[in-house]
């Protein structure tokens, strides 16, 4: 099919749920994607955050191809090695004792706030418990994730959402005690908001990890977007040297194949029995044989170290590239490999103009530029960024 052909007919079918641009990906390598038409683009937004390995990576495609010969699914009645393995890892990774395989990110935040429901459950002897959210954040499009998300445009439509949600500002200390009461269950956030603008926040995130320990709340932290390598830890929880009590992953988990997972401290582990939880698919053998070699390609590839060394020099060529456009650019904000710009106006079109000129971008809200390459990418791809980004503006100003 030809590029119209395929936007034609993909309009005609597919529900319309995404502004999306004309183009047609066909493949990727590395770090650049291929459309079609033979373009070749700088992929610095990884499938939103997810291309942790970059695309094409030989030895995670032949572990996988090797498990789609074998085995993809045996449901969860049975036990399957890659899941174990997956699962040991997981949680050696992490720090958490028990791991439950989702099939999106957005399934991980529904897993993570029913244990944390069913726990209170269990510690009080009745339901009717409270969750805190944040205003600005991001946590998925079931109606549970919409639940938590503090976005308005995500959750009018849908209302009535589930009860018992109670919505704090990010970075903002008093307005969460003013909302912690006997009935709080938990409290969950992003450890750094990503949709919300590309807000790291250690300070604030210790401080609610204190309070939750003295007043016996659950701390739940959506790792899905800033989780997996992104801050040059494993999780940006360990950047900031805190320990959560239930966490969620998805994107680079599984570098390509859709997995998520939740996973929580043996003691909140153990409120869930058999029969309050599944998922038909969850935890195949497929995706668990990915997200095994994921973790082993992290150490064999020194990714974490990448992202440091890396992700230090983005830092400081968009720093530059902030002063330089000081007019236009309110803050440059991030940790390594997830940064953002954030601009005056909206930067829709400098998205735009940059896919035209061969760069893959994305935003966060109207007026921010997210950075989320894949977390192999070297110094010289930084360069050629900040040079496609460069001539992308002209116009703008
Ligand atoms: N939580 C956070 C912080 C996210 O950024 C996202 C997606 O962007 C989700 C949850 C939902 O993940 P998914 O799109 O895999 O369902």
């Amino acid at each position: 099919m030809t590029t119209e052909e395929i936007i034609t007919r993909g309009d005609r079918v597919l529900m319309h749920t995404y502004g999306r641009h004309k183009i047609v990906l066909d493949h990727g390598e590395g770090v650049y994607l291929y459309d079609n038409e033979k373009k070749q683009y700088l992929d610095f937004a990884a499938g939103i955050g997810v291309f942790a390995l970059g695309y094409n990576n030989r030895e995670y495609n032949d572990a996988v191809i090797k498990q789609l010969n074998k085995l993809t699914h045996t449901s969860n009645y049975y036990y399957n090695e890659p899941a174990v393995l997956a699962a040991e890892k997981f949680c050696k990774a992490s720090g958490m004792d028990r791991v439950f395989f989702t099939n999106s990110g957005t399934e991980a935040v529904e897993g993570a706030l029913k244990l944390a429901r069913k726990y209170y459950y269990n510690k009080h002897g009745k339901a009717d418990s409270e969750i805190i959210s944040f205003n600005h954040s991001f946590h998925g499009r079931s109606m549970g994730s919409v639940s938590v998300t503090g976005t308005k445009k995500y959750r009018d439509p849908f209302e009535p959402l589930i009860g018992g949600v109670k919505f704090a500002d990010y970075s903002d200390y008093e307005s969460v005690t003013k909302l912690v009461n006997d009935k709080t269950c938990a409290i969950i956030m992003e450890t750094m908001q990503g949709e919300g603008g590309i807000h790291p926040a250690e300070d604030f995130v210790k401080k609610i990890r204190e309070l939750c320990t003295e007043k016996g709340i659950l701390l739940i932290v959506d790792e899905v977007q800033c989780g997996m390598g992104r801050s040059g830890k494993m999780f940006t929880y360990q950047y900031y040297g805190i320990k959560p009590d239930i966490i969620t992953s998805a994107k680079g988990l599984g570098s390509g194949v859709p997995v998520g997972a939740f996973a929580a401290t043996e003691e909140v582990a153990s409120a869930f029995v058999p029969g309050d939880h599944g998922s038909t698919y969850g935890g195949n053998p497929l995706v668990c044989a990915a997200v095994s070699k994921v973790f082993d390609l992290f150490k064999e590839q020194n990714i974490l170290e990448n992202v440091e060394k890396v992700g230090g020099y983005l830092y400081k060529k968009l720093d530059e590239f902030a002063g330089k456009h000081k007019d236009i650019i309110v803050e440059h904000r991030g940790i390594n490999m997830m940064q953002g710009l954030e601009f005056k106006f909206e930067v829709k079109e400098i998205v735009n103009r940059c896919l035209e000129n061969g760069l893959v971008l994305i935003a966060a809200g109207a007026n921010v530029i997210r950075f989320l390459p894949p977390l192999i990418i070297e110094n010289r791809h930084v360069d050629e960024m900040i040079e496609k980004l460069e001539k992308s503006l002209i116009g703008q100003k």
